[in-house]
């Protein structure tokens, strides 16, 4: 999958694809969205529980290649405890992480995911599950493909 990518970095992303974390459904979420890539056959669907601004819990199910579901489990790791603000500004560093191979600021282990750049048609596998999260975030119900997405 990744030849030239930093060992460890790999190690992280099959570890995280063979034993997602928070791999569950929350019958107690506040907001959910799908997101669905269809390019690759990605399918997740994210919860988040909010208190107030603060997410309190994050959890994911569905199905899809390593690099998704490695991402939602990251992702749900990474957010919880976060406010909403924290997690778009996440949001953002992860996208041009993702896109550019540059790292703004501390974005913890899902600096994993800086290598992904260099396989364009990865790219949408690994902002999926983080496009989801803004959906979940903004209240909309609409599935969130990233075929509606300019990048
Ligand atoms: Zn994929």
């Amino acid at each position: 999958m990744f030849d030239d990518v930093n060992d460890l970095y790999q190690q992280v992303i099959l570890d995280h694809c063979k034993k997602p974390r928070n791999f569950h459904e929350m019958p107690t979420a506040t907001c959910s969205a799908q997101g669905h890539n269809p390019l690759c056959g990605d399918n997740l669907k994210l919860f988040l529980t909010l208190e107030g601004d603060v997410i309190k819990d994050a959890s994911f199910v569905g199905s899809g290649c390593c690099i998704s579901k490695a991402s939602a489990s990251l992702l749900t790791d990474n957010i919880k405890g976060k406010t909403k603000a924290e997690a778009e500004k996440t949001f953002e560093q992860v996208r041009e992480m993702i896109t550019t191979g540059q790292v703004n600021g501390d974005v913890g282990k899902l600096a994993v995911f800086a290598g992904v750049h260099k396989y364009p048609a990865r790219v949408k596998c690994a902002i999926l599950s983080w496009h989801a999260l803004i959906g979940a975030l903004k209240g909309e119900n609409q599935p969130v493909s990233t075929e509606s997405e300019q990048n």
